[in-house]
């Protein structure tokens, strides 16, 4: 499932380090080496999908586990939406035009007060 010369299937691995706040057998989230927000995580599938624009119908049980894993380390992280003026957002950069620079899918989780220095 990894490929070669990718640098999330590396920290999936475990090849590179990386400051990991969850694990399992489907995907890891660890912090964004270059925060752009007071919390910044991503979230990634150990599968290496390149973009987003590469999913077919038989990725949407896995992408909707994705999302669900999202909501749920928002919460871990104290940062889910709980009214007011609480919560979090939510990137997928995809391709060029989208500001992508590593191709292998990953969802930013940034969050925490304002301003953020991009993103
Ligand atoms: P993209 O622009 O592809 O959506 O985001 C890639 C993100 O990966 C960037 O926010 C960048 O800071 C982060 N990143 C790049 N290399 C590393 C790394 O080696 N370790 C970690 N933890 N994050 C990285
Ligand atoms: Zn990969």
């Amino acid at each position: 499932m990894s490929e070669d010369n990718c640098l999330f299937c590396k920290i999936a691995s475990g090849e590179i380090p990386s400051k990991k706040v969850h694990e399992d057998e489907e995907f890891v989230a660890f912090y964004d080496i270059r925060p752009a927000a007071p919390v910044h995580l991503l979230v990634i599938p150990r599968q290496h999908i390149a973009t987003l624009s590469e999913v077919t119908k038989k990725d949407a049980p896995l992408l909707g586990r994705m999302l669900i894993l999202v909501a749920n380390l928002a919460e871990q992280l104290g940062v889910a939406y709980t009214g007011g003026e609480t919560g979090f957002r939510t990137v997928i950069n995809t391709g060029p035009g989208g500001g992508q620079e590593v191709y292998h899918l990953h969802a930013h989780i940034l969050a925490g007060p304002r301003p953020w220095s991009r993103m």
